[in-house]
Parts: C-alpha cells; sequence; structure tokens
C-alpha cells in the first residue's frame, strides 16, 4: 500500500461552504414559503453571461480547429505569444510598466496558480498570510507541508498570520519578525479593502530589506474606481525584485468557469538556495510549465484575447459596472438597516459588522431567517473575521436591489 501525503490530513473539514450548504438546505425544507424569497450573496462566483467578443472568438476558434488547414495541437506551454503579447501590452506596457511577453504565463486561472507556485518555493519559508483571507493560501501550505496543525481557532502552526482589522483599515503592516514569502490580495476578497501606494510601498521596502517574496493576488484590479490606487505591485519601484503577480480572466471577463489566468513572472525577481546563492526565479517557472503543463486550450486563449480588443474591452468594463453598481446599491441597503458597512467601492465584495456582537454564524442564521438572504460569515476566511459577513454583489440587478430592500428593514 502506498504512503499518502500525511498534510492532507491536517487540513480543517471543507468548513464553510457546505455548513452554509447544510443550513441554507434545513431552513428550506423547514420553511417551503420562505424558501421561495431565498436570494444567494453568499459564494463568490459571477452571474452575468460572457461578453459576445469571447463567445464569437471562442467559436470561431473551434472552427479553426475544425479544418485542416487551420487545425492546431499542442500549444505552446506558457501560453500562445498573441495572448501573452496582448496581456503585457495592455494590462503593464501601456500603464508604463516594462513586462515583456515572455514574462507572462498564460493558466487556467489564478486560484490554481497560487498552489502551483509552491512548486518552485523551498520548503523552509516562513510564510505571513492576512486574517480574513481567501482559503487557497493557507491550504495549498498546508498541503505542502509547509505548517504544522491546525489550532482551535483554525490557524495553523507555522504560519505568521497579519491580521486585517477595522483599525488598520482592513490592511496590514509588514511585521517585525522576519518572514521569507507573504500572501497579499488588493482590492481584498473578503474585505473589499484595497492598499494606497504607500502601504503597498512599504511591503516592497519590507521584502527588499528581508530577501522576502510578495506573492501578489490581484484577482479585482479591474474593480478599482478609485485613480490614485494602483492596479498592480509592479506599479511600486523595486517591486520586479521581489514580487509576482496574480491575474485572472475570472471576475473580468466573467472566465470561472471557461478558466483563463496568468502570473507575472519578472526576470529580476531572485530567490535563495539553502547557501545563500541568489537565483532568478523564471527559470524555474518556465521549467514547472514546460513539465508539468500544456497551458489552456487554443478556443480559451483566443476567448481571453478577445478582451483586449474595443469591443471586448467595453463590454468587460460593462459587466464591471454592472458588479459595482449592485455593490453600491448593497452598501446603501447595509447602511439603511444601521450596519457597518466596508469595501463595496473598489471592489466586488461587501464587508459588514454584525450588530449587537453577533457572532458571524449567529449573524448567518439571523439573516437566513428574517431576510431569506444567504451571506457568508466573516469567521469562515479566518479568526479575525468573527464578528463580520461579506455580502457578494455578484448578482442579477433585481436581486441586488430586493436585497438592498430587505437589509434596510433590519433598523
Ligand atoms: C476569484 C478569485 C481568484 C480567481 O480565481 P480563478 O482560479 O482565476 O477563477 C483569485 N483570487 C481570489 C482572491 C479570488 O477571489
Amino acid at each position: 500500500m502506498a504512503f499518502l501525503n500525511e498534510n492532507y490530513l491536517k487540513l480543517q473539514a471543507g468548513y464553510l461552504f457546505p455548513e452554509i450548504g447544510r443550513r441554507v438546505r434545513q431552513f428550506c425544507e423547514e420553511n417551503p414559503e420562505a424558501a421561495k424569497r431565498l436570494i444567494r450573496c453568499g459564494i463568490g462566483d459571477v452571474t452575468e453571461p460572457l461578453p459576445r467578443a469571447a463567445i464569437d472568438a471562442m467559436k470561431a476558434a473551434v472552427e479553426e480547429l475544425g479544418d485542416r488547414a487551420t487545425f492546431r495541437g499542442y500549444g505552446p506551454e506558457q501560453g500562445y505569444e498573441f495572448l501573452r503579447e496582448k496581456i503585457a501590452q495592455h494590462d503593464y506596457r501601456d500603464r508604463g510598466i516594462d513586462v515583456a511577453d515572455d514574462e507572462i504565463f498564460v493558466s487556467d486561472g489564478s486560484k490554481c496558480d497560487c498552489g502551483y507556485i509552491l512548486d518552485i518555493l523551498g520548503a523552509q519559508n516562513r510564510v505571513a498570510i492576512t486574517d480574513p483571507v481567501y482559503p487557497v493560501y493557507v491550504d495549498t501550505n498546508v498541503m505542502a507541508g509547509h505548517t504544522g496543525t491546525a489550532r482551535a481557532n483554525g490557524g495553523y502552526e507555522g504560519i505568521v498570520y497579519l491580521p486585517c482589522t477595522a483599525e488598520n483599515n482592513f490592511v496590514p503592516e509588514p511585521p517585525q519578525a522576519h518572514v521569507d514569502l507573504v500572501y497579499l490580495c488588493f482590492p481584498n476578497n473578503p474585505t473589499g479593502a484595497v492598499a494606497t501606494r504607500e502601504q503597498l510601498s512599504g511591503w516592497v521596502e519590507y521584502a527588499r530589506a528581508h530577501d522576502a517574496l510578495l506573492l501578489f493576488d490581484a484577482a479585482y484590479e479591474a474593480y478599482i474606481s478609485e485613480a490614485e490606487i494602483p492596479h498592480s505591485i509592479f506599479e511600486v519601484p523595486g517591486a520586479e525584485e521581489c514580487a509576482v503577480e496574480f491575474r485572472s480572466f475570472s471576475k473580468t471577463g466573467g472566465f470561472t468557469g471557461v478558466r483563463c489566468g496568468f502570473t507575472v513572472m519578472r526576470k529580476q525577481t531572485l530567490g535563495k538556495t539553502e547557501e545563500g546563492k541568489k537565483l532568478p526565479l523564471h527559470p524555474l517557472w518556465h521549467r514547472r510549465w514546460s513539465t508539468k503543463a500544456n497551458s489552456v486550450s487554443y478556443p480559451v486563449q483566443r476567448g481571453a484575447e478577445a478582451l483586449y480588443s474595443t469591443e471586448g474591452g467595453a463590454q468587460v468594463s460593462r459587466l464591471v459596472e454592472h458588479y459595482m453598481q449592485n455593490a453600491r446599491i448593497l452598501s446603501e441597503g447595509a447602511r439603511a438597516g444601521g450596519l457597518a458597512v466596508y469595501g463595496g467601492r473598489n471592489a466586488p465584495y461587501i464587508w459588514v459588522k454584525t450588530p449587537e456582537n453577533l457572532g458571524s454564524w449567529q449573524m448567518f442564521d439571523r439573516m437566513l431567517r428574517e431576510l431569506n438572504v444567504v451571506v457568508t460569515p466573516g469567521s469562515g476566511f479566518g479568526s479575525k473575521g468573527e464578528g463580520y459577513f461579506r455580502i457578494s454583489a455578484f448578482n442579477s440587478r433585481e436581486n441586488a436591489e430586493e436585497v438592498a430592500r430587505r437589509l434596510a428593514t433590519l433598523s
């Protein structure tokens, strides 16, 4: 019998979304009338259909594959040049950031990339992760054996947690202690917070002083509405030596089901050997893709490329604007209901303080029973999420307006 990876046994049972599902099912069985009014604002998945430009490009690409003259088999493992060039040009060079085409690595999404990146990083790294947080950063480190066992509060031994609270506007300062690897996500899921240029500069300064690596998740950069907020960590000088950026077409082009994202791995970004020799990470990342993957399907890469066309770009902007208008409507509803509201200005998530010091799950139950609205309990994202809940703006306009009306009745 083969030995199994015992790190998986350390993982807390996938508690959050199964538990939400269980409570919602039970409520609906016991209250069939209320069940008909139920609106889900829980899981962070998009609801609106794909942009027309992407649909047409993917259809045309499938037709190409159906003709001997235009058929393509395996593509480049790091993604097709036509897509890498569009990304590097539109998302970076047009914004004054000197990213080369071959510093873009096309993937099947940034959830996946967040896990894959650990392939090229050492097991001895001291890892810092924000709390509350997108659970993928924590769990992939547990699976890779970078942590000890789980504690009673859901955290793991060995991880340095960076509390994100109302006091620090949900943006942590760099720690006093030394860490090697830091996960940052701005605009943030779940809090909707954004980091200013000064705050990101502070992190780059820390990373350079400590020879640390920043793993910067920018999945929501398209939702930034305030002009002075950076969209990329590479807007901060020096970040090219100490940061990797993750981006995705999931929340921009509605590609959560289509699957496409990318990492930006600069050639100047360094890691070190046990002996202290500094080496670039780019060749390792390149080798990782060549060996373990064959990138993403040709039609999907053509679909992603189409998001950079004039009409594709306009369609993406309309999608983002749709969700952000929902976020404004939901924020106003929650405020009218007497709740303290964070986020929702540069991100499709609203982070809400529970009233009367209710626990996250108590508030979840109250929202379910009284308003027939499903939210996500903040404690599911980490111990510092206790006392909060997340409302997702990924919904139809009709649902967002109805949820806002119901929220306003809370006061
Ligand atoms: C949705 C999301 C992503 C994107 O994941 P994909 O795998 O590209 O769909 C990445 N990071 C965060 C924090 C997210 O919420």
